[in-house]
């Protein structure tokens, strides 16, 4: 199971006031709950979850976090944020369990902030994220070698690129091991890429530019600053803390198959990790509402339940199943040779009905609230106070890059590719701290800040207190 946020698609609905939406995708990559949420706040998913440990027969004990009856319950859940606090060791049993689910934070997502980071025209952007990709996931060596045997006996040498993406999605399983070793690894990476930086600027002054205004539009423009950096370290804490790591085998086997009509024949798999089925269906949904400007609630609800309906049959076509209503054909129009097999769900709701349920149930809560501390200190009621909540989450932050300007302070004379920071083979806790101080010195000529100090901007609030004790002081 996968669960995902989005902002793009309900912004085509009129009133959305910041909301988003929040998705469900269960194994196989059917959609099992649409819904839209105020924000990305952990609270309003409650309503949602519980219908879906309802539906796979599920109990829970009374923490809500584990079960006490598996049910037909998958045993991990993907997410996209809330794995852990982010900090050091923050990955307690609490954090760990989701609804009956081992939490496990979802590789796309986890490169994705990274990528977020870097400026998009930078020419390296794209193959160090692929590089980082690589340094998570491990392929399985017996299913190259078998693939390789295949290919060389059918003579299949000089397949292009997406083919050999294809075999590799379809016959070679890939694991994620050992956390230490992949932060090992993703440090490397890094270096590799302060290096490459470094020597880029080094040539820059050799061919007489003085490098004395590095703007992105620069060639010598780094790829690693120290905000990307403090990013890659910040990940690299989620992989230590164990949000990434199988602890179950997630690959399934999926039949066997005749290798590109070699008789070869090759088991196939498929992996039950979350993203690509959240992201397939979000570019489908990008796709259908892409030229529509506004929709009212109800026709964005009517309109999204269609394109979900009609994905899942889709999905469940692939999957082989037959008995699948035609697209088009609504549920109550289909014939008894359709057997579809209702199962009562009172709690399920969609799109908007879920985000007024959810936000009704917290505004009566907050009403109850507000009328018991009222009879117990004998105030005032302040109904508008509920009424006036202006606290609209902001918009995804554009980060400013021009902070990220080189500095030109140094001493050219001295400015020599050599790195400081030496990664060991494994990198714990206790290293990575001490390698955020290493490779942050490597990286002293990008910025003159110190080592890992936030970059980002301040929110207009943080500015508006800066500002008032910049005043105070004087
Ligand atoms: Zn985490």
């Amino acid at each position: 199971m996968a669960i995902d946020h989005q902002r793009k698609v309900v912004k085509h609905a009129v009133g959305n006031n910041g909301a988003s939406s929040f998705t469900v995708v269960g194994d196989g990559g059917i959609l099992l709950g649409y819904y839209v949420v105020p924000d990305d706040g952990e609270q309003w998913l409650k309503h949602a979850m519980l219908e879906m440990v309802q539906r796979h027969g599920a109990v829970l004990k009374d923490d809500l976090k584990t079960v006490a009856s598996q049910g037909n319950l998958p045993k991990v859940i993907y997410v996209d944020k809330m794995c852990c606090g982010g900090t050091e060791g923050s990955r307690a049993d609490a954090v760990r369990y989701f609804y009956g689910m081992l939490k496990k934070l979802d590789v796309f997502h986890l490169i994705q902030r990274i990528g977020k980071e870097i400026n998009c025209e930078h020419p390296r952007k794209g193959d160090f994220l692929k590089r980082l990709s690589e340094c998570i996931f491990t392929l399985v060596q017996e299913d190259v070698d078998a693939l390789k045997l295949a290919r060389d006996s059918g003579g299949y040498n000089n397949l292009t690129p997406k083919q050999e993406k294809a075999d590799k999605l379809r016959y070679v399983r890939t694991k994620i091991e050992n956390p230490e070793r992949i932060v090992s690894k993703i440090l490397v990476v890094v270096k590799g890429q302060i290096a490459i930086d470094r020597e880029a600027k080094k040539q820059s002054m050799m061919a007489g530019d003085a490098c004395e205004d590095i703007n992105t539009a620069h060639r010598a423009y780094p790829l690693i600053t120290k905000k990307i950096l403090k990013c890659v370290m910040q990940q690299c804490i989620h992989i230590l803390n164990g949000c990434v790591h199988d602890e179950f085998d997630m690959n399934v086997l999926t039949g066997q198959s005749n290798y590109r009509d070699t008789l070869t024949a090759l088991d196939t798999y498929t992996s039950q990790r979350g993203s690509n089925r959240v992201e397939a269906w979000h570019s489908v949904a990008d796709r259908k509402v892409y030229a529509i400007t506004t929709m009212r609630r109800s026709l964005f609800d009517a309109r999204l339940l269609w394109h979900v309906t009609n994905y899942n049959r889709q999905r469940l076509r692939n999957l082989g199943r037959e008995n699948v209503l035609p697209d088009g054909v609504a549920p109550s129009e289909g014939s008894r040779r359709y057997r579809s097999s209702f199962v009562e769900s009172t709690n399920l709701l969609f799109g908007f009905s879920y985000y007024d349920y959810v936000t009704r149930t917290e505004i009566e809560a907050h009403l109850q609230d507000t009328i018991l501390n009222a009879i117990e200190n004998d105030e005032e009621l302040e109904l508008e106070d509920i009424f006036n909540d202006d606290t609209v989450t902001d918009e995804e932050s554009d980060y400013d890059e021009s902070e990220e300007d080189g500095d030109s302070d140094d001493d050219d004379s001295i400015f020599e590719p050599v790195m400081k920071s030496v990664i060991p083979n494994l990198v714990g806790a206790n290293e990575l701290k001490m390698l955020a101080g290493t490779l942050g010195e490597d990286l002293d000529w990008t910025a003159p800040a110190n080592p890992c100090a936030a970059e980002q901007p301040l929110k207009d609030d943080e500015v508006q207190r800066k500002l008032m004790q910049h005043s105070n002081n004087l």
